[in-house]
């Protein structure tokens, strides 16, 4: 359509309004368009000489309507640019320039989805619509604005409600959030209250467990002391009834008194055995620290224990250390060793006993092993408990009391050390104690 008057304008406004409609867009759509076109209308008007208006719909990619207004005056862009600046916002793109044709302000708004697809037919409907359409009075253009006002303030009081609706709903929303939230920290109060309580209980039960083993201990190391000199005494005893020097005795009075020796010298063993353990439990046994030469320790092993090796179809070998030396208490350092070593002597029937020395990340390892009868795995960490022997397991000399185990690693943990067994039944037992350096 051609502008040439103001009230031109009002007929463009209105037709861009139908065009827009006809193509497929929503009504707010149809408005802003509608009254982008009305402004640029005005301002190309204005310029001087008539202006065209041309609608054009582009279908490549999204449907896209194109409205082009062109004044054959030239050089009018710089002019124009500024006042529609504002609309731009209406509509998706708003070019304005100088052609070889005038002055040309070209606009653009997408069709939504939702609109009909426009074959050539539909195009054709559209444009005989538009030529039959006969443009109203500005009278009713204005009235058509007025109710186009009405129902955009129409839209944005309901927009306004659903908003109020939904600040409503966040907030109840936020009270039951905050309300679970308070719940939840009193739950977890409570549950801490629980929690201490029980921390304070355990505390107190193993007080009165560590002071209950502690009273064990002072029993046992006690009985133990009080035991031996009776004992002793009837060691000695049947000694002296057993001495040439005494009065002969018959036959049969002889075996029981020998019986009675042999006897109370097994109890002596026993509360010996004890009398260390309960020490050792009642952290009565003070290490008394300073470098250990192994070569020495070592010798006076081999010394000690070779006269209890008296097998010949066992070796006995004392290793040569292959660390020089470490900082340690040397008496029960030894002790540990020659308590496994003889355990090693007394379940080995053949094949050979060693100990050996050597470093390992910062530690001394001494490996006591042996080709004796083994112990099955489900025992070997039964026999760290006290009285514990292996069912069935048959010592090649003495009875033995359970207790030289618990006994040995009692002292390792003294030393800051550690005690451990590998063994299979049959084959033979390596027994490690490992030692910090210093
Ligand atoms: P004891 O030797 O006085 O019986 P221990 O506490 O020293 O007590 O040992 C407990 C048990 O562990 C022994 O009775 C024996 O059954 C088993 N045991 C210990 N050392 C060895 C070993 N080197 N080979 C086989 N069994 C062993």
């Amino acid at each position: 359509m051609r502008l040439r008057v103001e009230q031109d304008v009002f007929v463009a406004r209105h037709l861009g309004r139908e065009v827009a409609r006809a193509v497929g867009m929503e009504q707010q759509d149809q408005t802003r368009l509608a009254t982008a076109l009305s402004e640029v209308g005005r301002v190309m008007l204005a310029l001087g000489e008539d202006a065209d208006v041309a609608f054009v719909m582009e279908l490549n990619g999204v449907p896209t309507l194109r409205v082009a207004v062109e004044n054959p005056s030239p050089g009018g862009a710089a002019e124009v640019g500024p006042q529609i600046a504002q609309v731009g916002r209406l509509v998706d793109t708003l070019e304005v320039g100088d052609g070889e044709t005038g002055t040309v302000v070209s606009m653009a708004r997408r069709l939504p989805a939702s609109a009909p697809r426009l074959t050539p037919e539909r195009m054709d409907e559209i444009r005989t619509g538009l030529a039959e359409h006969v443009p109203g009075t500005p009278l009713d253009e204005l009235s058509d604005q007025n109710q186009q006002l009405i129902a955009a303030l129409d839209e944005v009081r309901a927009q306004r409600d659903d908003l109020a609706r939904l600040n409503a709903e966040l907030e109840e929303t936020n009270r039951g959030v905050m309300a679970l939230y308070n719940q939840l920290s009193e739950e977890l109060e409570e549950t801490n209250r629980g929690v201490v309580a029980l921390y304070a209980e355990l505390d107190d039960k193993s007080e009165q467990l560590r002071e209950a083993s502690e009273a064990k201990s002072r029993f046992l190391a006690n009985v133990s002391h009080e035991l031996r000199a009776p004992v002793t005494a009837v060691i000695g005893l049947s000694r002296l009834l057993l001495d040439p020097a005494s009065d002969p005795l018959g036959s049969e009075q002889r075996r029981q008194v020998e019986l009675i020796s042999s006897s109370s010298g097994d109890l002596l063993n026993l509360v010996n055995d004890l009398l260390d353990l309960a020490k050792a439990e009642a952290g009565r046994i003070e290490p008394q620290w300073a470098e250990v030469d192994l070569r020495a320790v070592f010798g006076q092993l081999r010394g000690t224990l070779r006269p209890l090796a008296t097998r010949p179809e066992v070796d006995f070998v004392i290793e040569e250390p292959r660390v020089a030396g470490l900082r340690t208490d040397e008496v029960l350092m030894a002790r540990v060793l020659r308590n496994l070593l003889t355990n090693a002597i007394k379940f080995t029937a053949e094949g050979e006993v060693r100990l050996a020395a050597r470093a390992v990340d910062g530690d001394v390892e001494f490996t006591v092993s042996d080709t004796g009868t083994g112990i099955p795995a489900d025992q070997q960490e039964r026999i760290f408990e006290e009285f514990y022997q292996v069912p069935g397991s048959q010592a090649l000399m003495g009875k033995g009391t359970g207790l030289g185990l618990p006994y040995a690693r009692r002292l390792v943990g003294i030393l800051n050390g550690g005690l451990r067994v590998e063994s299979v039944p049959g084959e033979g037992s390596t027994f490690t104690v490992r030692l910090p350096v210093s």
